[in-house]
């Protein structure tokens, strides 16, 4: 799914990563986020609020990944999935039959 050897070693974290591309996608979306909220308040300053960029991406990315499906989520917003089993699930004691997912979307 990621091509290592395309990671720059500084970003990579417990050996995983997104490659430069995909970072400046996620840094895009964001400030697209925050540029709308700016926008919309009249061109007034609004604080750089995580929890508000994160609200209005997840409604767009609904909009444009689930509903008109013109791009994947990995294309909207790049993110990293690791795979857990019943030893390494964060949520241990886990079922014998771990299948959680976590997405990772940034490492900040
Ligand atoms: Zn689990």
């Amino acid at each position: 799914m990621i091509n290592n050897s395309e990671i720059p070693a500084e970003n990579n974290l417990i050996g995983l990563s997104f490659s430069s591309e995909q970072s400046e996608r996620q840094d895009w979306v964001d400030n697209a986020c925050h540029g709308l909220l700016t926008e919309l308040a009249g061109g007034k300053e609004v604080e750089w609020n995580i929890e508000h960029i994160s609200a209005i991406r997840e409604a767009v990315q609904e909009i444009i990944v689930d509903e008109l499906h013109l791009m994947t989520e990995m294309e909207f917003y790049p993110y990293i999935e690791i795979h857990y089993t019943a030893e390494t699930c964060p949520g241990r004691p886990c079922s014998s039959g771990c299948d959680h997912i976590s997405k990772i979307t940034k490492f900040t």
